[in-house]
């Protein structure tokens, strides 16, 4: 049974904790009228659709349908737990946390995933530096590390053994049950555990709080596949972390080199490229590209010189042109990746890679032209419409004519004509952007939150009814009263919806009424982010008893009414109501 805060509390972590200050440093916030926009920190995007609302301490995205409190605004970006949110929002307020024996399940075993990672580096440190991991210590020297980057780095080893680490750890208390919850063993089919990591040197994972939340470990010899990386567990999902971010993420430049392995970041580290970061085992995310540039206002990318790099480059651009942050592409002339760069050539030649590294402009322009011939003529068209879809795709006006220009002047062609060609490039491209985005935002908004909250066959009536009453209920507890005796929690086509009601009327009267805050400790953050859209500021309500009563008419209307009318329904008045936000 889990242990809940008390109200008292957590109103007093919120109340020390505003919502504004809490959330600038990883949103730029603009003001316009009583809102604070700014582009969501949780899906990328080019337009602003996160807006915070300082008086009811409120976020909400309309692109993603993310939204809650300050505490569930921390959870996400911090990817804590509701139990660590709330402690590290209480300490920095400087609030005790409450004796209690707060005791949630999953809390529990993140804890113990983290002191179990703990000490598997701690193991794994000390079998490096002993006759176990001899091999191992003599292939990181034979790379060029120092032992001072080793030690930065936690580096280990994990003995050509099957059950060391699993003796290790059952002997300081940890069961085999929460190793196997770490990925540290594995689960043989006649019902034993083993080691995950086998003769291989350790890479530990850690994040931004300095917890150890996985491994990624190189074998010694040829065999597949070259690194193994923990599994996705209850404190480490991939494609969301970035190694050595806990060490780069301090740079006073805001500029980060993101290379693709372990051994080239430590490389780079160790030759003063401090900056320096990989993505774990994935190819780029977006998750990860949003944590990037929170710590970034540039970003170098630094991939293998062969085919399969440049791919990933390309890629990577892709990605990173969805946030905000300026793009370099670093061009890997003298050697196959930083790490052989560095070792034959030194920090300087690196240095001199980094500041003649194109931008991500000239990047894709240089590979619009790779292999062809500009002094034939159907290579240079080739060129030039090739051209024409990455000088379309540039916002900057400015840029566009600088580019324009150079291209004009490269391919031979008028620059009057280019930049027609351009203009009417760009006009495609705007009205499939514009189609694109609305249908993305009425899908993921709509369709995740209604699709997951309502049964089929439930019209878009009755769910506009039963918003509009929840959200008036929100607002004007005082009419619950007035209601109690008409409707019932069982009437609402969504059980979320109805478990919404019950909260709003047993609180109802009380010191506390239901209002955003009520929900975070319960709910999941999709159903976080449907009561954050309910009790939005912005939704424009009558404020009447009469609103309400005419809301519950046509809830019970259209139940009698349905299934009748079931099929793909229009949105459209579903979403007017969400959309008069000003
Ligand atoms: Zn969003």
């Amino acid at each position: 049974m889990a242990m809940r805060f008390s109200e008292d509390f957590l109103r007093q972590v919120r109340d020390k904790n505003d919502i504004e200050s809490t959330i600038a440093p990883y949103v730029r916030l603009r003001r316009s009228g009583r809102l604070l926009q700014g582009l969501c920190p949780f899906h990328g995007e080019k337009t602003p659709s996160f807006f915070v609302y300082t008086e009811s301490q409120s976020y909400h995205c309309f692109g993603c349908g993310t939204g809650g409190d300050v505490i569930t605004f921390i959870k996400n970006i911090q990817n804590l737990s509701f139990y660590d949110a709330v402690k590290l929002l209480a300490d920095r307020a400087g609030l005790r946390m409450p004796d209690n024996n707060y005791d949630d399940g999953m809390d529990k075993l993140r804890r113990r995933v983290l002191s179990a990672n703990r000490e598997a580096a701690r193991f794994y440190f000390e079998c490096l530096k002993n006759e176990k991991g001899k091999e191992g210590l003599e292939y990181l020297y034979a790379r060029g590390l120092s032992p001072a980057t080793v030690g930065r780095f936690g580096l280990g080893f994990a003995p050509n053994e099957w059950t060391s680490l699993k003796t290790h750890l059952n002997a300081k208390g940890f069961r085999d049950d929460e190793l196997l919850q770490a990925d540290l063993v594995k689960k043989s089919q006649r019902g034993t555990y083993y080691d995950t990591f086998r003769n291989r040197v350790m890479f530990p994972i850690i994040d931004l709080n300095g917890d150890v939340i996985g491994f990624g470990g190189r074998v010694m010899d040829d065999s597949k596949p070259k690194y193994y990386n923990t599994k996705d567990t209850v404190v480490y999902k991939k494609g969301s972390k970035i190694f050595a971010l806990n060490f780069a993420k301090n740079n006073s430049e805001k500029k980060l080199i993101l290379c693709e392995g372990y051994m080239d970041v430590i490389s780079m580290h160790q030759y003063g490229f401090v900056n320096t970061v990989a993505g774990l085992g994935t190819a780029l995310t977006d998750s990860q590209a949003n944590l990037l540039s929170r710590y970034a206002e540039e970003i170098y990318l630094c991939y293998d010189a062969d085919g399969a790099g440049q791919t990933a480059a390309n890629r990577a651009i892709g990605i990173l042109s969805r946030v905000n942050v300026k793009i370099r592409v670093i061009h890997l002339a003298g050697g196959k990746d930083p790490d052989e760069i560095l070792k034959k050539n030194g920090p300087d030649y690196m240095r001199r890679l980094l500041s003649d590294a194109l931008n991500d402009t000239e990047f894709r322009l240089s590979e619009a032209k790779s292999g062809l011939d500009l002094s034939v003529n159907n290579d240079r068209l080739n060129y030039v419409n090739a051209a024409v879809k990455v000088l379309a795709s540039l916002p900057n006006p400015v840029e566009r004519e600088v580019y324009i220009s150079a291209v004009a002047s490269e391919a031979g062609v008028g620059k009057e004509s280019l930049t027609q060609q351009v203009e009417h490039e760009r006009r495609r491209n705007r009205r499939k952007d514009e189609k694109a985005q609305l249908d993305r935002i009425i899908r993921e908004t709509t369709e995740k939150q209604r699709t997951a909250f309502y049964p089929d066959g439930v019209t878009p009536g009755r769910k506009k009814a039963e918003e509009l009453l929840l959200s008036s209920l929100f607002r004007n507890p005082d009419f619950c009263r007035q209601i109690e005796d008409m409707v019932r929690s069982e009437d609402f086509a969504s059980a979320l919806n109805g478990r919404i009601f019950s909260e709003i009327m047993e609180r109802s009267g009380t010191e506390y009424p239901a209002d955003l805050h009520t929900f975070a400790q319960f709910f999941s953050d999709e159903e976080m982010g449907h009561v954050s859209a309910l009790t939005n500021p912005g939704i424009v309500l009558a404020n009447t008893p009469e609103e309400c009563l005419s809301c519950i008419r046509k809830m019970k209307e259209d139940a009698g009414a349905e299934p009748a009318d079931v099929g793909k329904l229009n949105d459209a008045d579903y979403m007017e109501a969400f959309r008069n936000i000003k």
